[in-house]
């Protein structure tokens, strides 16, 4: 712009200045051509009135003596007299036709009409001007008296130069001088003029500037000018405009990031800023909207996963759920590998480092830190990183979301960060409810002195087992468990130490059994054990085994040692009750009465004679 205003006004004034000294060339010109005519006119004038008053005089030799004198006065290069054709047919060629006529002078005798013209060269220049005489029987001086010629016809003409070297000379110097003066004045003019569109250029160079920044969202720049007239206060308005835009936009950004708990990366362009996060807030409400609604912790689950699978596009990562109970934790799904930890977190989840301080941790800050993490080879030579988050459940960690990734994801990760704890915040509480309820849902089915499952809990899953085993094409064991003489416990130490006694061979019988066994407290002292998926004939063996563990098993009390002995009746479902559960249950338990009838401390195996019943 600043080039393009130089160039621009720089070409007018030079401009200017060129016609200026060329008008003023001009009008000198003219005006010494013009004062050269006057004064020729003037002599030629002059000369004729003398010579034709020395022709009427008779005095013709003085003539030039004459002219040399005139041309002497006037400064003339030459004065001559050169004689038309009627003149010389009467009087001769004359003196001064001996020198070669001019074609200017010729032309003059020829048509009758004065004619003059500048003769330039580069070191002299002539004005010449030829007048001619014509005859005239008119005016003071009668010419046909004397001479043979027409009215009107050319006598002769007056050649007259004049030299005007020395005022060209003089013009030349003049020009300069007075060209330098323009020069520098208009030089002047110049530097005032750009002076004066400098901080306006400026101006719009830096609105320029800051209205490109504005369209690139970034509304903290303001435009700097020290103009103080209208302009500047345009500046000053779109400042103004600026400092809004901007105020209002981090306003936003602040309000929706205390709605959402977090902050998300701030980049250059305010306006992407704001839509980013209010985007991540719709996306957040609609989230939490859909995890209330969901009836299951494991829903909840799989939308993290999908947050984090298609929303934030990770392939690595895993989700754990803490049992604070058991101090021990469970996967709830794991991409990418089978499993991204040591196994070890799984049986004490104190392992766990994020589990177990309750803070990120984060690979890339301390380089392979968790020694728990099973791929920490490819941590140190392959710059694969993990980063997991605890996340706070009713203020304890109930879960572990860990997320690995290739080194050069690093930025892309950091992130999302935010935004993934922003969810995880956000399922927390609804997490935390469902737990709620799940445990009480599960206490609903555990019988409190014991801690086995109750009765409800049988009614509950026996339908499912039974689907179960015979999908699955194996067998359950029924076995019906029943103290023997319980009463006399009760009896002769009290109420109390027949609690204590029920609940340690509750104990005996729950680890006498295999994890995914049921263990159920039936009614009384008799406890029901569903074996799954045992071998066909083993459950009596399995029996076999209670019966002796709790036999083996001494109980300590305030008061001495109880030893007891249990009586067990056995069935097989499905062979035995033709597939009907409850058939089995029932059988079991008509076996434990035979056991009772056989002398107690027995296994019984059932067997269709016991059961001469129709129905059960
Ligand atoms: P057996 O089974 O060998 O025939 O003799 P038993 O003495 O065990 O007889 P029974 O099975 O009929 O008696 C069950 C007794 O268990 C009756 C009841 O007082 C006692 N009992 C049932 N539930 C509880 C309980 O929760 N706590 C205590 N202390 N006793 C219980
Ligand atoms: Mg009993
Ligand atoms: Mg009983």
């Amino acid at each position: 712009m600043r080039g393009r205003l130089i160039l621009k006004t720089g070409a007018v004034l030079l401009l200017l200045l060129i016609m200026t000294v060329g008008v003023v060339a001009f009008f000198f010109r003219k005006s010494t051509i013009e004062s050269s005519r006057e004064t020729a006119m003037t002599v030629a004038q002059l000369v004729r009135a003398t010579l034709t008053s020395y022709m009427v005089m008779g005095t013709m030799d003085r003539r030039d003596i004459f002219l040399e004198e005139v041309r002497r006065l006037h400064g003339l290069e030459y004065v001559r007299i050169i004689r038309g054709e009627a003149v010389i047919r009467e009087y001769g060629k004359g003196r001064d036709y001996e020198r070669a006529i001019k074609r200017i002078e010729e032309e003059v005798l020829r048509t009758g009409r004065p004619k003059d013209q500048i003769l330039e060269s580069k070191d002299k220049v002539v004005y010449e001007v030829v007048i001619p005489y014509r005859a005239t029987s008119r005016g003071s001086v009668n010419c046909l008296q004397c001479h043979n010629v027409r009215e009107g016809e050319v006598l002769g003409a007056i050649s007259i130069a004049v030299d005007l070297t020395a005022k060209r000379q003089e013009a030349l110097t003049t020009l300069s001088i007075y060209g330098g003066i323009a020069g520098v004045l208009f030089l002047t003019l110049f530097w005032i003029i750009l002076r004066h569109f400098e901080p306006y250029r400026k101006l719009f160079t830096e609105m320029r500037r800051v209205l490109n920044r504005y369209k690139d969202g970034n509304f903290k720049e303001r435009i700097n000018t020290e103009l103080r007239d209208e302009a500047g206060e345009l500046a000053k308005e779109i400042n103004l405009v600026g400092d809004t835009l901007d105020r209002t936009l981090s306003n936003v950004r602040e309000k929706v990031s205390m709605l959402i708990g977090y902050t998300v990366m701030e980049t250059e362009n305010a306006l992407k800023d704001t839509e980013k996060i209010v985007e991540e807030l719709a996306k957040i409400s609609h989230f939490k909207r859909a995890i209330e609604q969901d009836l299951r912790k494991d829903d909840i689950y799989a939308r993290i996963e999908t947050v984090l699978a298609d929303y934030m596009s990770l392939d690595k990562f895993s989700i754990y759920e803490v049992d604070e109970r058991k101090n021990s934790m469970k996967v709830i799904t794991v991409q990418g590998e089978k499993l991204w930890c040591s196994e070890v977190i799984l049986e004490n989840a104190d392992e766990c480092r994020a589990k177990r301080t309750g803070e990120d941790v984060d690979s890339a800050e301390f380089p392979c830190i968790c020694p728990r993490f099973a791929f920490n080879e490819l941590c140190s030579t392959q710059g694969i990183q993990y980063y997991c988050i605890p996340v706070n459940i009713g203020g304890k960690v109930g879960n572990v979301v860990q997320i690995v990734y290739e080194k050069e994801m690093d930025m892309f990760i950091r992130m999302i960060i935010p935004y993934i704890k922003g969810y995880l915040q956000e399922a927390s509480p609804v997490l935390e409810s469902k737990s709620l309820m799940e445990l009480l849902k599960q206490q609903s089915y555990i019988d409190q002195l014991t801690g086995l499952y109750n009765r409800r809990f049988l009614e509950e899953i026996a339908d499912k087992i039974s689907a179960q085993i015979k999908r699955r094409g194996t067998t359950l064991g029924v076995l019906m468990i029943d103290i023997d003489f319980f009463k006399e416990v009760n009896d002769r130490y009290g109420h109390d130490v027949g609690d204590r006694v029920l609940k340690e061979v509750a104990q005996v019988v729950k680890s006498s059994v295999r994890e995914a066994d049921y263990v159920i407290r039936f009614g009384g002292e008799e406890i029901l054990v569903l074996l799954m998926d045992v071998k066909e004939g083993m459950s009596e063996k399995v029996a076999e085994k209670i019966r002796r563990n709790v036999e083996s098993k001494t109980i300590e009390f305030s008061g001495g040692v109880i030893k007891k002995t249990v009586s067990v009746g056995v069935s097989e479902f499905p062979k035995d009750c033709g597939g009907m559960i409850w058939r089995c249950i029932k059988f079991a338990d008509v076996a434990l009465y035979r056991a009772k009838e056989e002398g107690r401390n027995r296994v019984v195996r059932f067997t269709p004679d016991m059961w001469t019943g129709e129905e059960y």
